[in-house]
């Protein structure tokens, strides 16, 4: 059958997969285990040499048909999903890097990531923070026993977006690992695999799931890169074609060892939501750019940081890369605005952590996300006590700025 659209796609892939009964959605399948006709037939499937169901730590029907949804979002080979957006990116490194190991990382990163990477130094693992705008600086970090470069799209909270493309091409020359957070922008608006990542992450928490009402992440393979080259494969995982192998090696060491494996009930969910993600992304986006424009304007905001603005430093990048501008933005009040007044006069605008909601979300980042990295971090990462990140919804846009102006106007 011809390709069809991305949404198109995505509506119908469980229906093209075959689904019991001509159920519109895969259903959920609770069973954590799946019987098995004979002897050789459970020999076979738990050797890999048919395809079956073993346990449901590893595999799940209804987590399949969201794996082949996402692999299809992402254009890419295979995904895996766990428990949390936390969980795939741990479980990715933890399986995959070993100690004396080196992985170059941008600097600007959600503050769970940043804190997990730092664990990773406590096995052993050494990591360097760079400014990820410029590739010079990964290229600069390199060292002979660095595994992987790992970069988001659109940084949190500042909206730094990182050379996609030059690091792609510098990973490719050095034979590199290249993996991409695609949370940000979701695989409507980018897909990681057309700059040369080989590795995709998402949290399905935030934009793909989009409703707030289920926990996921994944990480699908590309096909883009060469695990022949990569020394920190088991023999054992090296089967079939050399494209699969660093997807195996985290489904078996990162998903089936340590166990963060997504509730199928929560695949559901972040399955049916999915089908709306360009609908969703379409608006909200729409919104940010709008309220980017009009916080510009305002007397009371010192700063505004999304990409839709001709002065941020990377719009060119991502007017190129990018299908839209996305919906998460800053603002960074004046001195003289109190912070919290603000937001506690905010009526419809929701406080809350989480992001890529249908709803619009405000928080004061310093206090919150990025209290435990101390002023230092913060400082480097362009967070002042008055930055509030916003994550925009799908709501009525001028709501939301009437919402804004009157809490801007008690705040003072
Ligand atoms: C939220 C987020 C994560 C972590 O996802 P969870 O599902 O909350 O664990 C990772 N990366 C980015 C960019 C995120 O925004």
């Amino acid at each position: 059958m011809k390709t069809k659209g991305f949404t198109t796609s995505i509506l119908h892939s469980d229906r093209f997969g075959g689904v019991e009964h001509g159920s519109l959605h895969k259903p959920v399948h609770n069973s954590i285990t799946f019987a098995h006709a004979s002897a050789a037939d459970i020999a076979a499937v738990f050797q890999g040499k048919q395809p079956g169901f073993s346990y449901g730590r590893q595999v799940n029907p209804t987590t399949i048909a969201l794996e082949k949804k996402l692999s299809l979002m992402e254009d890419g080979l295979a995904t895996c999903c766990f428990a949390t957006g936390m969980a795939a990116i741990s479980s990715t490194f933890l399986a995959l890097l070993k100690a004396g190991d080196h992985l170059v990382s941008s600097a600007f990163l959600f503050g769970n990531t940043n804190s997990v990477f730092n664990t990773l130094k406590n096995f052993g693992i050494e990591v360097t923070f760079v400014d990820a705008t410029e590739v010079a600086n990964v290229a600069a970090a390199l060292q002979p026993n660095t595994r992987a470069v790992f970069v988001e799209t659109v940084a949190n909270p500042c909206t730094q977006i990182a050379d996609l493309t030059g690091i792609g091409t510098l990973c490719a020359e050095r034979g590199l690992l290249y993996v991409v957070d695609n949370t940000m922008t979701s695989p409507w608006s980018f897909r990681p695999k057309t700059v040369g990542a080989g590795l995709v992450i998402n949290s399905l928490s935030k934009h793909i799931g989009g409703h707030g009402n289920a926990l996921g992440g994944s990480v699908t393979e590309t096909g883009v890169f060469d695990w022949t080259r990569f020394p920190n494969l088991i023999e054992a995982y090296k089967t079939g074609p050399a494209s699969n192998w660093g997807l195996t090696q985290i489904k078996k060491k990162g998903l089936r060892d340590m166990g963060a494996t997504l509730a199928p009930e929560s695949a559901h969910h972040i399955a049916i939501g999915a089908e709306t993600l360009p609908l969703r992304q379409a608006r909200s986006a729409e919104n940010a750019a709008r309220l980017a424009a009009w916080f510009a304007a305002h007397p009371a905001i010192a700063k505004v940081f999304h990409p839709s603005l001709a002065s941020h430093p990377q719009h060119g990048r991502a007017k190129a890369l990018f299908r839209h501008f996305g919906s998460l933005m800053a603002i960074e009040l004046k001195p003289e605005v109190d912070v919290f007044k603000f937001l506690d006069a905010l009526e419809l605008v929701i406080l809350a952590s989480n992001l890529g909601d249908n709803r619009t979300l405000a928080i004061p980042v310093a206090h919150t996300i990025y209290a435990e990295m101390g002023p230092v971090r913060r400082a480097e990462m362009g967070i002042a006590d008055g930055t509030v990140r916003l994550s925009i919804g799908i709501e009525d846009g001028d709501d939301l700025i009437a919402d804004f102006e009157q809490a801007l106007a008690k705040a003072g």
